[in-house]
């Protein structure tokens, strides 16, 4: 089962971070290559109003799709600074759950986190 995604993911996070992008950047395809991760994504609109408020409008998209690459080593070592700093699991940044999928129809959609089996929390 599938959720949709709400919270960022931590490429995501640790993308707008090291790209200074804006907080409305989310990422829309991840693929692996030799010892990078690409991603690619865009800038999106929010729901002002209605039960969607404040979620991602998939539809909007307010910027020219990006690529980017971050070494594997570099994200492992944010990961665990991270999850070192906030007390919760470093797969999930704590959400209890990952990536799975991203649609123009349905968003991003995640699946619950192996690596903590759902609960955040550190191991
Ligand atoms: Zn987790």
């Amino acid at each position: 089962m599938t959720e949709k995604l709400y919270l960022t993911d931590p490429l995501t996070t640790h993308a707008r971070e090291r790209f200074s992008l804006p907080a409305n950047w989310e990422c829309v395809r991840y693929s692996n290559e030799p010892l990078l991760y690409r991603i690619e994504g865009a800038q999106y609109g929010r729901y002002v109003r209605g039960p969607k408020a404040g979620q991602t409008n998939w539809n909007k998209r307010l910027s020219p799709r990006q690529v980017l690459f971050i070494p594997w080593a570099d994200h492992n070592k944010w990961k665990k600074a991270w999850a070192q700093k906030n007390g919760r699991c470093e797969e999930c940044l704590g959400r209890g759950s990952t990536w799975h999928k991203w649609s123009k129809q349905a968003g991003a959609e995640t699946k619950p986190c192996r690596s903590c089996d759902g609960t955040g929390n550190a191991r």
